[in-house]
């Protein structure tokens, strides 16, 4: 089986790969050296071009102004942003569909369409020190009070909150009616009583932070909240899905790049008097590579095409845990056999290999470890079951 990728899907990815190799990896080295920085000038281009492209609407509805692309060609973009490191390609915030499906009509004009304008930028606040795998287990809490609600928790890893106005913060009602229901709402991070605990240091080099910030009593109109009290799990579901289909589809860019510059290397590095290509240890490495990520591309697309085709959501579910487990764990073994045929010069941070061996460590953590897509996964074929995945038909 190939999956033939129809023509918008090739546009795209071709415009998005010029982009990326033109104008965002020639800036790797620099980001690495200097904590993810590089000069705003360089920073705010590729914020515009970005923006003139549309991306930030890629998933929009077009009667919104956004490109309401098919899961197929965004999964074709996100592949070619996946070939850059040290947090470049995150040069656009997203108006995602599910959150047009989510939000009234106030909320739309107060914070989905600024961030396909490229004016405001997101961030997620979900997790917490006692709750990252099990999300029903948070402890933030959403008291009502009058026509607003007091928001109450500490989150971990709030992701790009240093370059975000405002987050979407996950919490409990705290009584009434609704006791203990998810409920999701947008918080400004500039409110009183919102505040940055500290920004610890990760694997990566990223100019995205991943800090701890801590909310007590921050006051929020009830029109920030998203949806019905009760909804928040569903929406954070959607957001889920499609996080881990994107990040399937980073895995595979990745994973083409490190194939691409390990295979030049090895056919250009003599060691006693030949090309280490033609030694069949590294052979074997570039071999495995190839064959496992043409699995997690054919895997990753026709994920992306069950989507278009309105599978349903609970297969659909599923499908995205299989190709975010298989993509990452496929992903940073290429990339373990990238530094091991550099040698040396694959444990310098200059060295691409270096540094998505690190960067790629966490696609198999955040949304959903391994562990846990395999729960759900299995969950998935014990319950319902996942025929059309693997019987003849
Ligand atoms: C760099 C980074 C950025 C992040 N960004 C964000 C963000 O923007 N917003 C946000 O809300 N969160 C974010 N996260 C949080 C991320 O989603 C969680 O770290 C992840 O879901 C794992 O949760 P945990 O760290 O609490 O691990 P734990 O839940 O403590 O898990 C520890 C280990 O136990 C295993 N385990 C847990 N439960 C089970 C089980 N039932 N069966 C078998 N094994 C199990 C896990 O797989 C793991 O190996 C980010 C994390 C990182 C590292």
């Amino acid at each position: 089986m190939s999956f033939d990728l129809p023509e918008d899907a090739l546009a795209w990815q071709a415009r998005v790969r010029a982009f990326v190799d033109q104008d965002l990896i020639p800036w790797e080295v620099e980001a690495e050296l200097n904590n993810g920085e590089i000069p705003a000038e360089a920073r705010g281009a590729h914020r515009s071009t970005a923006q003139a492209m549309g991306l930030p609407g890629m998933d929009a509805p077009a009667e919104r102004g956004g490109l309401a692309l098919s899961n197929v060609t965004q999964v074709a973009i996100y592949e070619a942003l996946g070939r850059v490191t040290n947090g470049l390609g995150w040069c656009f915030s997203e108006a995602h569909r599910w959150m047009f499906e989510a939000c009234n009509e106030d909320q739309i004009e107060r914070y989905v369409l600024p961030i396909m304008r490229g004016e405001r930028h997101e961030c997620y606040a979900i997790t917490e020190a006692e709750s990252g795998s099990d999300v029903d287990g948070i402890s933030a809490t959403a008291r009502r009070d009058g026509d607003d609600y007091l928001l109450n928790g500490e989150k971990w890893y709030v992701t790009g909150a240093n370059v975000s106005d405002f987050c979407i913060f996950q919490a409990k009602i705290a009584d009434g009616p609704h006791a203990r229901a998810h409920a999701l709402f947008f918080v400004d991070l500039g409110l009183p009583r919102v505040e940055l605990v500290r920004t610890p240091l990760f694997g990566h080099t990223y100019a995205h932070h991943h800090p701890v910030y801590r909310f007590t009593d921050v006051r929020v109109p009830a029109a920030n909240r998203i949806g019905e009290e009760g909804d928040g799990m569903t929406f954070s579901y959607a957001w889920f899905r499609r996080e881990r289909l994107m990040i399937a589809a980073r895995c595979c860019g990745a994973a083409a790049r490190l194939i691409e510059e390990a295979t030049a290397f090895a056919k250009d590095r003599i060691v006693s008097g030949q090309p280490i290509a033609d030694y069949q240890a590294i052979q074997f490495m570039l071999a495995d590579s190839v064959t496992e990520l043409w699995a997690a591309r054919l895997m990753t697309y026709e994920c992306a095409a069950a989507h278009d085709r309105g599978d349903d959501v609970k297969a659909l579910h599923a499908r995205c845990s299989m190709v975010k487990l298989y993509a990452s764990e496929m992903a940073n073994r290429v990339a373990d056999r990238a530094v091991q045929i550099f040698g040396g010069r694959g444990y310098m941070r200059e060295n691409v290999a270096e540094r998505f061996f690190r960067e790629l460590r966490v696609d198999r953590i955040w949304e959903g470890t391994s562990e846990i897509q395999r729960l759900i996964i299995a969950s998935g074929h014990l319950k319902r079951g996942l025929p059309d995945l693997y019987q003849q038909s």
